[in-house]
């Protein structure tokens, strides 16, 4: 594509190699390293037939590698009709650095197949679903030991579930079968919090962004998460759920909400809620009362606002719109929101912006958590909850005893007893599992973004740390 500036707007892979670069020049890797650490290990393309409606369909999926200096490999499948290879390798590579940065040990994949899951029912969906997943399991690119995918952009629990089964029927005594892929439903053994954990992921990192005066301020911004315009592109899985938990728990006013078919704005906020129920209703945004409406979706991405959130696509803010784009603060929820092109435009502007890498990290990171739920066969707390709830009463009664016997008046109120003494049950457990993942990896970015004079920005930081840990783990494996 090219700029009103007259330069080529780079795909989505050159602008992940360029991001790469940018960051690799800041280090000193030993010669031909930094070339093996960018280069996708392999694709894999496929093509297969699915009898429907009485015709032979032909589907074209891909499942790209990126590194395997740590197995298994890890990423998602997207289910659209844009998918292609140059984005499949994109976001296998951008899945090395996350799976880095969160210490989530595993190498980067990704897959796709080019369909529109809405042209489709439910029962054709699951024909080509478990067809898509024959072809992979039968290369060991799904299998839990190798390749483990989860959900991303048109899919879900459903289709985890069905691949699961189908890895299962190929392979029947294989103790692990589950844990072939993640993002399953709870029943077929997924676990606590991992539909909501890439928004909630969101939330904690805006949340360790926030905690620091020195950051906020440069964006221009100060205080809290409270009472801070927000404006999220996208409000399927992730851009609903990050949406949803900053109105209810943080005090933001969601003022700009972009959907497929249009955008709903209104300055007092909009209800995250009603907004998704009318979608799920009415197949898109437009016709939603107490909201102004445009048919142009993009041109609100360019409104006033203090956090713009894309939680949509790749590419939407590139070197076409990047100088109109006024929020000083950008989290990339999505993966590959902002072209390298239009990082460029933005870094020079001052625009914060939080890294996709970092930003969305929390899916993969519950996704690891259900990965190790699956091998140890155990729900997380299981034997711990009763025994923690135990002690804590033994204290809570013994000072009750003691305040009793001296004759005082002094007790704990009811709203604290009731929370002290309750154990934590899984949900609690992978909640606080990813917010010390998501505060942790905050500050080895930020301590590298404070702490060089050649880094200005928390992307090129997010790389620095993460290849810096992809670089330790091949030279300790001796390559
Ligand atoms: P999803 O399919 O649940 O939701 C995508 C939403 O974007 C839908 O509501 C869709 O209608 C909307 N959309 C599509 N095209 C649009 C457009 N042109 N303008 C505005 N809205 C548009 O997908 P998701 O799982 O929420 O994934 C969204 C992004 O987050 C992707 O970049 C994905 O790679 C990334 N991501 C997802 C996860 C995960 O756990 N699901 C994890 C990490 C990163």
């Amino acid at each position: 594509m090219a700029s009103s500036m007259g330069q080529t707007e780079p795909s989505f892979r050159e602008s992940v190699d360029l991001m790469f670069n940018r960051a690799v020049a800041l280090m000193d890797l030993p010669p031909g390293l930094e070339e093996k650490i960018r280069v996708c290990n392999s694709t894999y393309t496929v093509r297969f037939g699915v009898r429907l409606r009485g015709k032979i369909h032909t589907f074209t999926g891909y499942r790209s590698v990126h590194s395997e200096h740590m197995e298994p490999v890890k990423g998602g499948i997207r289910y659209a009709t844009e998918v292609n290879q140059d984005e499949v390798e994109a976001l296998a590579a951008l899945m090395t650095y996350k799976c880095a940065l969160v210490e989530a040990p595993f190498g980067g994949s990704k897959g796709g197949l080019c369909i529109d899951p809405r042209d489709w029912d439910q029962h054709e969906l699951e024909q080509i679903t478990r067809r898509f997943a024959y072809e992979l399991i039968k290369r060991d690119l799904i299998a839990p030991a190798q390749n483990v995918p989860a959900p991303d952009m048109g899919t879900g629990e459903r289709e985890m579930a069905w691949m699961a089964d189908q890895f299962a029927r190929m392979n029947t005594t294989d103790i692990n079968a589950r844990a072939c892929v993640t993002g399953k439903p709870l029943n077929a053994g997924g676990i606590s919090g991992r539909v909501e954990a890439t928004g909630r992921g969101v939330q904690y990192a805006l949340r360790e962004f926030f905690r620091d005066p020195r950051d906020v301020e440069t964006t221009g911004l100060s205080g809290t998460l409270d009472g801070k315009r927000v404006v999220v592109q996208g409000l399927g899985n992730v851009g609903y759920h990050a949406a949803k938990f900053l109105q209810e728990e943080d005090g933001c006013i969601i003022t700009g909400i972009i959907e497929r078919d249009g955008a709903l704005f209104s300055a007092e906020g909009l209800n995250v809620q009603d907004v998704r129920d009318w979608i799920v209703k009415h197949g898109g945004v437009s016709g939603y009362p107490d909201a102004g409406y445009t048919a142009d979706g993009a041109a609100v991405l360019e409104q006033e606002c203090d956090i713009l959130v894309p939680a949509a696509l790749e590419g939407v803010i590139n070197m076409s719109n990047a100088a109109r784009i006024k929020a000083p603060l950008i989290i990339e929820a999505a993966n590959g929101p902002v072209t390298a092109g239009a990082d460029d435009i933005l870094r020079e502007k001052g625009t914060v912006i939080i890294p996709d890498m970092y930003a969305n990290a929390g899916g993969v990171t519950v996704s690891y958590f259900e990965w190790v739920k699956n091998l140890s066969h155990i729900r997380f707390g299981r034997m711990q909850r009763r025994q923690e709830e135990s002690r804590h009463a033994l204290i809570v009664n013994e000072l009750e005893r003691l305040a009793d016997a001296m004759g005082s008046t002094w007790s704990l109120t009811p709203s604290f007893k009731d929370r002290y003494l309750r154990g934590a049950g899984e949900l609690e457990l992978v909640r606080s599992g990813l917010d010390d993942t998501m505060r942790i990896a905050y500050q080895e970015m930020r301590n590298v973004w404070h702490g060089r004079d050649d880094v200005a920005d928390l992307r090129t930081a997010a790389y620095l740390v993460s290849i810096g840990k992809v670089a330790a783990s091949y030279q300790a494996k001796g390559l």
